[in-house]
């Protein structure tokens, strides 16, 4: 099996901050596997908290190639093995693993959501995501995104409740904030308050990654729902969480893969907690791996692609938030392939 990767520049349509930080572009890397004329594709999204980074995902794939399998259904042993080995970079075993099923679902005909044994059903709606923005910037982006009925307004900054209420007064959309780990715990509390009164559903990662103490205290307080995301990486962080939160955000990127985000999602409900499916801003090559889990969560946050100006590939259909699972083998991307030279 040969691997080559490229690395992409995505342009974001507005700069995007969140508490962890500002950026106008996004790089990540795009794996391409190739076995006997099949090429299955994968990616590998930047997050800075996690540290994955571009330049060093692009190596250690490169050291990855020898321990690629010689027939693509090893799944579970390759991504074990990888696992061992690369344990601190989960954005390229991610890559990994997505071209791997990519391969299978070429092999077997079926588009991965099938492969995974669910039902596409009706179109599932995603949020759409508003980076941390002056009064003034947060109210032109809800303008623009009008026709998505749910929104992720991002907190953290100086002006949480000031910008939601702005919001709260364009729009009847559906409201959920994020504060990516930015507040204390007693601004926790107050916030909280005032974002229930302004009819938010509910609220990602409030505390620090490792406060579990903190937000247990805080959702017996049962002012909002919470969700946690940074402080939930893999299967193995979620019954220790089970008390603290009500819901957890699961995305490919942390777990390494569709294999171990299944077992999250499967290791959550078993805790009884709610599923999210997120993401980090990505090409559509993610999003629509992601995407091909959408039918076991109960609610998404797929909107990466939609925050990039340049996104070259196409697979997921996506309409304001309405999303559609493509029927194409594997991952079902539209013309991603293309004249990619593998031979030596
Ligand atoms: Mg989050």
């Amino acid at each position: 099996m040969k691997l080559r990767t490229e690395t992409l520049k995505l342009i974001l349509h507005h700069p995007f901050e969140t508490a962890h930080g500002r950026s106008s572009s996004q790089t990540c890397v795009v794996v391409f596997l190739e076995q006997e004329g099949i090429i299955g594709i994968g990616e590998a999204a930047s997050c800075t908290y996690l540290n994955q980074c571009a330049p060093e995902t692009e190596k250690v794939l490169a050291r990855m190639e020898e321990y690629l399998p010689t027939d693509a259904f090893e799944l579970e042993d390759t991504m074990r093995i990888l696992e061992d080995r690369f344990p601190e970079f989960p954005a390229a075993r991610c890559a990994i693993d997505t071209a791997l099923h990519d391969m299978v679902g070429k092999r077997t005909g079926l588009p991965l959501y099938r492969y995974f044994g669910l039902s596409a059903g009706e179109a599932r709606k995603t949020s759409f995501t508003i980076g941390i923005d002056t009064v003034e910037m947060v109210e032109k982006k809800v303008d623009e995104a009008r026709n998505y009925s749910i929104l992720k307004i991002k907190l953290g900054g100086k002006n949480d409740i000031d910008v939601v209420k702005a919001v709260r007064k364009l729009t009847d959309a559906t409201l959920r904030v994020d504060a990516n780990a930015a507040w204390k715990p007693a601004e926790a509390e107050k916030k909280m308050k005032a974002l229930a009164d302004l009819g938010v559903e509910f609220v990602e990662q409030p505390l620090a990654r490792a406060d579990i103490a903190g937000h247990r205290k805080l959702k017996s307080k049962g002012i909002l729902p919470i969700m946690l995301d940074e402080t939930v990486q893999t299967s193995r962080d979620i019954p220790g969480v089970a008390d603290a939160c009500d819901a957890v955000n699961v995305k490919l990127t942390k777990a390494g893969g569709l294999r171990e985000a299944h077992r999250m999602i499967a290791t959550a409900h078993a805790c009884g907690l709610s599923v999210m499916l997120g993401c980090m801003v990505a090409s559509s090559v993610k999003i629509t791996a992601s995407a091909h889990l959408s039918p076991l969560a109960e609610y998404l946050d797929l909107d990466g692609n939609l925050l990039v100006a340049n996104d070259p590939y196409r697979g997921l259909i996506s309409a304001f938030g309405e999303m559609l699972l493509p029927d194409g083998p594997g991952l079902g991307l539209v013309d991603a392939y293309g004249p990619h030279d593998f031979h030596d």
